[in-house]
């Protein structure tokens, strides 16, 4: 049983890392999970899961350097597979062997969660959101960043990629919230999946080198992650399906 999500964003900074570790680690009370680092141009995976001292990366990987489970890490309780953070390495780096890398991931794994790039304009960037099932859009409730999401949605249906919902974080304002939420309940496919204050224990989180739900289990923001989960209903899937799809997945050329 497999599912892929790409976990995206209109903009960088909305929380898609802390959010994709955050929602592997609730998912893995129930699923094998695997965390992928396809954000390969801005990768940093690494620095929120504790592994910036390691040798073999995603970079390594995509440039045929080395075979892909040699930067498959065991943490807390998920396959993590970081990125390289050097320019260096991602010029190395052939971003089209991914399809390959998420392929022979899926025929070992239940989910995959693809921590994906920004912006939609190269076709690195586009990957993740071609490539899955489902997309998770995070955006955090102001209108540039719900107008932003939205070409994210539109972009995913283009390819047959479906809506699993959309997860705001660094909430502050409980107004602007309902207003917010109104208009992303009218013009987004997929639930509100989860509403993440602002808070503290994820910069904490990112500085002690943790998930938000290893660093502050019991906070109000990691409970948002745990409902976000339940409201995902996982589909059923064949591992075998999945992973030839992914590797005969066409990559738009112009993006
Ligand atoms: P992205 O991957 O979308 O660029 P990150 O997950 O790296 O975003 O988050 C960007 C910054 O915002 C990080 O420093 C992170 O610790 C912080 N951050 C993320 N979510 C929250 C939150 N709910 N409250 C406070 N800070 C947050
Ligand atoms: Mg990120």
């Amino acid at each position: 049983m497999v599912e892929a999500f790409a976990v995206a964003s209109g903009k960088g900074g909305t929380g898609k890392t802390t959010s994709t570790l955050a929602l592997g680690m609730a998912l893995a009370d129930t699923y094998d999970v695997t965390v992928i680092d396809a954000d390969t141009g801005m990768a940093n995976i690494l620095f929120h899961a504790g592994l910036s001292d390691i040798d073999t990366t995603l970079h390594e990987v995509l440039a045929g350097d080395a075979p892909v489970d040699d930067a498959v890490y065991e943490r807390f309780g998920m396959q993590v597979v970081p990125c390289g953070t050097s320019l260096a390495g991602f010029q190395e780096a052939d971003p089209t062997e991914l399809r390959d890398v998420v392929a022979s991931l899926a025929e070992q794994t239940d989910i995959i969660l693809l921590d994906s790039p920004a912006a939609l304009d190269s076709r690195t960037a586009v990957l993740p959101v071609v490539l899955a099932d489902r997309v998770i859009i995070v955006l955090q409730p102001t209108v540039p960043s719900l107008s932003d999401a939205l070409k994210v949605q539109e972009y995913a249906l283009t390819y047959g990629t479906d809506i699993a919902g959309v997860l705001f974080n660094r909430v502050t304002d409980d107004e602007a919230i309902a207003d917010i939420s109104e208009q992303a309940e009218r013009y987004f496919e997929g639930d509100i999946l989860a509403t993440v204050p602002e808070t503290e224990h994820a910069r904490g989180a990112r500085r002690a080198g943790k998930p938000l739900l290893a660093h502050a289990p019991k906070s109000a923001a990691a409970q948002q992650y745990h409902d976000a989960v339940r409201s995902l209903d996982i589909r059923d899937g064949s591992s075998d399906a999945v992973a030839d799809r992914f590797r005969s997945a066409v990559i738009p050329e112009n993006p």
